[in-house]
């Protein structure tokens, strides 16, 4: 069948034949298929999706467009953790050495900030020295030392996701169920891994807002990842506003050490305890949810998951002495306060107008490539359900410059609404999907 042809039935609606599918893409691997005819089967795919079969047909051609890496053999088991992206989502950097403190392995592959969300290797990257590029000998390596790595995705891993990835960014197709999950899943399964706990967000600030279309995506993947022998479970966790108080790299490190120490923001706490006895339990090494709860909360509060980590940052090359001294970090010259214009109860934080705002600050990227600001961002001290103050502080503004920090005032602004009346505290956790 050629290209255009299969172009055509999926633009139909058809289901395509699993060898025809894989034939079209590892064509496109060779250069035999243009960019322009794999958007075209990008943009099919997003108005008619897949089917179970199609998923899973794509996801094996892009697991086997790669190396696949096997952490199954001896030793504790390997588990990992993906979400799908947030604003203030630290999550990644407490959860990897409290499993692995846990006796867990975590040989975790974590990718860069998308749009408004933030990415672990560019917080990981505002420690003065940590190294994000190891390959994959020395990965192997860092994990069995200490029984977790944080590395990007490597060349070798899945390189058809990153091609994939590369045209839905600029096509338009990215907000696609089955699209997401393949690209998600094979990475994983390349990994080695045999567990995988995922953190599904939703809301204003996830790439799905609506909790129907998110708890979709968390079973489809769930499922899918289940057919390729990963077992996997999925929490669905809001984002309508920012997770904790920092947003922006260098502050939600900090911010993390805080975790790590038992202390810090409560929600980021909760929802990291959460996934993590998930995969605890999962795994097989905790009896049940509240057990692994109890004892990870004491791997917090007694220091040890810290300790873990600092072993992790010096071995990865990074100055393990920020956690001590939070100063060796970098910190903007400019820190201002946005003040609350009325007494009232905060009603909406809007995560992805917060994560804009942050991005705009030098944060994020506008483009592939931006350098990215360490030191800028917020705290945001207010969160939904808060009564606050006429003059109380609501967020710290970290920035480069004033006309930034008065610029970021501006949007912070208008991410707020306050209101006279009190709303109720909305859950955190909103949902669990289990393998079938
Ligand atoms: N993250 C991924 O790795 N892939 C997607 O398609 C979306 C989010």
């Amino acid at each position: 069948m050629s290209p255009a042809e299969l172009i055509e039935r999926k633009r139909d609606g058809a289901e395509l034949e699993p060898g025809d599918l894989r034939r079209f893409l590892e064509a496109y691997l060779r250069d035999e298929v243009a960019d322009y005819q794999m958007s075209a089967l990008l943009m099919a795919v997003f108005f008619r999706g897949l089917s179970a079969s199609e998923t899973e047909e794509m996801t094996r051609a892009i697991i086997e467009s790669g190396r696949r890496l096997d952490f199954k053999g001896e030793g504790p088991p390997a588990v990992d953790k993906h979400s799908t992206g947030g604003v203030g989502d630290k999550v990644s950097l407490v959860l990897a050495p409290l499993l692995a403190e846990l006796g867990l392995r975590v040989p975790m592959m974590s990718g860069r900030g998308l749009g408004h969300t933030g990415g672990t290797l560019d917080k990981l990257e505002s420690i003065p020295g940590f190294r994000t590029g190891l390959d994959l000998d020395e990965f192997r390596a860092v994990v069995d030392e200490v029984g977790c790595a944080m590395i990007g995705q490597t060349p070798e891993i899945a390189p058809l996701d990153g091609r994939l990835y590369a045209l839905r960014d600029v096509s338009g197709t990215v907000e696609s169920v089955p699209l997401i999950a393949a690209s998600i899943v094979s990475k994983k399964v390349a990994e080695g891994i045999g567990g995988l706990v995922l953190d599904v967000k939703v809301g204003r600030g996830a790439f799905m807002s609506d909790e129907a279309a998110a708890r979709r995506l968390a079973e489809t993947m769930v499922t899918l990842a289940g057919s390729f022998g990963l077992k996997a479970s999925a929490l669905l966790t809001a984002m309508d506003e920012p997770l904790g108080v920092a947003v922006g790299n260098a502050l939600e490190v900090r911010e993390a050490f805080d975790c790590l120490r038992g202390e810090g923001p409560a929600d980021l706490r909760e929802v990291t305890l959460e996934l993590c006895a998930v995969a605890a339990v999962d795994a097989g090494t905790q009896p049940d949810l509240d057990v692994a709860r109890s004892r990870l909360a004491s791997l917090l509060d007694d220091g040890t998951a810290l300790d873990r980590f600092g072993r992790l940052i010096e071995r990865q090359g990074g100055d393990r002495g920020v956690i001590d001294d939070p100063s060796r970090l970098a910190a903007a010259p400019v820190v201002r306060e946005l003040s609350s214009p009325r007494t009232g109860w905060v009603t909406v934080l809007d995560a992805r107008e917060v994560g804009l705002a942050a991005v705009e600050l030098g944060a994020g990227r506008h483009a592939l490539g931006d350098e990215i600001d360490p030191a800028v961002g917020f705290e945001v001290l207010c969160s939904v359900g808060d009564r606050v103050e006429a003059g109380q502080a609501l967020a710290r503004i970290h920035a480069r410059t004033d006309d930034g920090a008065a610029r970021a005032a501006l949007r912070l602004e208008q991410a707020l609404e306050l209101a006279d009346a009190p709303l109720d505290r909305p859950p955190l956790v909103l949902g669990r999907v289990d393998p079938p």
